[in-house]
């Protein structure tokens, strides 16, 4: 627990009493899938603590793409690992491993002496209830959206589904055959079939039960039909892109389902930031898409680390652009105290959206990441009540927007 103000530590008090809304998780689509595999010594450190390990010299044998990071490669195999995991402990990404670590299986850190234990314990956990006992017990989550590719079969609704759009699954052989067979389709021969299947794809998920669809950000300022299609040729003829290569079928299938989101009533979720060559997933090339849609509603995640500054002016500038904090406070904790000081003076509020994890498995990882976003947003609000510029009353109301009220409105919770 890190040491907070009076004001902040009665802020966070409170943010242990009220519902949260998790905006965003990417967990095995039912609890079956969950629980039915073991949960291997390499899954500790996914997502995430995988990519600072690879970071700090850890031989993953990988062509240095720092999101393709094959976490199997972590073996249970204590000297290997040992080195580089004293490098990246005091990290960000590997904090909610250790609050979990403490609150579920009572240890202080990984060592030589517990790690076997720890993960014998963690699968002893890994069975039937595990989503209820972790999320909604433990974290008092009410509802948690979950972005796959298939709609997410929980029970009583717990889980809501964020579907991948189809710009996110076309731009591989694979991804388009996923696309037709879900469709009940054939084949596809050019960017128009692939246009239609998409919008097939969006009609079905929607009416199967997404509530929002996901896309990036990218470099594309305008989208260009020719060069898309020219792109897709190659795709369709079995070439092993990156998602580099496809940036033009990317943007011009996209922006077609912007536009059927907003026909599905669907707010479409954008990636910003962060990874590798992260110049390609700048949140300042998300405003032609916001600018050019006003009747689509975006989900702006990530706070476009390390653009954070500008993630703000967007979403001020305009009101279909919504600020959504998922994992952000993971990746730079400081960073995002910082700015969200700054956005309090500049965003209304009713556009920001607390938290959401962007985990996989070892869900007891929500519990850890959870409370770093309850002590961040502590630490932003009670700054203001200690500058005097608000009352305690006032700042937990805000809390409660930014958690709960705030998302149940914008994704038409009921
Ligand atoms: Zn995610």
């Amino acid at each position: 627990m890190k040491k907070l103000t009076k004001s902040a530590e009665i802020l966070f008090d409170y943010a242990r009493s009220i519902p949260v809304i998790d905006t965003h998780e990417h967990i095995p689509a039912t609890e079956n899938d969950y629980i039915s595999t073991p949960i291997s010594f390499g899954e500790l450190f996914i997502p995430y603590i995988v990519n600072d390990l690879y970071s700090s010299g850890m031989d993953f044998d990988t062509k240095g793409n720092m999101r393709a990071v094959p976490f199997y490669l972590i073996k249970d195999d204590w000297d290997a690992l040992e080195p580089y995991w004293n490098n990246v402990k005091h990290g960000s990404y590997a904090r909610p491993l250790l609050i979990a670590l403490k609150k579920y299986y009572d240890v202080d850190d990984l060592t030589r002496d517990n790690y076997k234990d720890v993960l014998t314990r963690i699968n002893e956990n890994n069975k039937p209830g595990i989503i209820k006992r972790v999320m909604q017990d433990d974290c008092n989550i009410v509802k948690s959206i979950n972005c796959r590719n298939e709609v997410s079969k929980y029970e009583n609704g717990f889980v809501l589904s964020n579907i991948s759009s189809p710009s996110l699954v076309c731009n591989s052989k694979a991804g388009i055959d996923i696309m037709l067979e879900y469709c009940g389709r054939d084949k596809i021969k050019n960017i128009d079939e692939l246009i239609e299947l998409g919008n097939v794809w969006m009609e079905k998920k929607a009416a199967e039960g997404a509530i929002e669809f996901k896309g990036r950000a990218n470099p594309v300022g305008k989208p260009d039909k020719d060069k898309a299609e020219a792109e897709l040729q190659r795709v369709l003829n079995g070439e092993n892109l990156i998602e580099w290569d496809t940036q033009n079928l990317t943007a011009y299938i996209f922006e077609d389902n912007i536009h059927k989101a907003a026909e599905l009533d669907r707010p479409v979720a954008v990636h910003t930031g962060v990874w590798h060559d992260f110049r390609n997933l700048d949140v300042v090339d998300t405003l032609n898409i916001i600018e050019r849609n006003p009747q689509t509603r975006f989900d702006i995640y990530h706070l476009g680390i390390p653009n954070t500054r500008t993630a703000v002016q967007i979403i001020k500038n305009f009101p279909n652009a919504y600020m959504n904090l998922c994992w952000a406070h993971i990746v730079a904790p400081e960073m995002l105290i910082q700015t969200m000081k700054e956005a309090i003076d500049m965003v209304p509020m009713n556009k920001i959206f607390a938290f959401g994890a962007d985990y996989v498995r070892v869900i007891e990882k929500v519990y850890g990441h959870l409370q770093i976003a309850k002590e961040n947003v502590s630490i932003i609000l009670g700054d203001r009540v200690d500058q005097g510029q608000m009352d305690i009353d006032t700042a937990e109301e805000i809390m409660l927007k930014w958690f709960y009220k705030n998302p149940v409105e914008f994704y038409r919770i009921s």
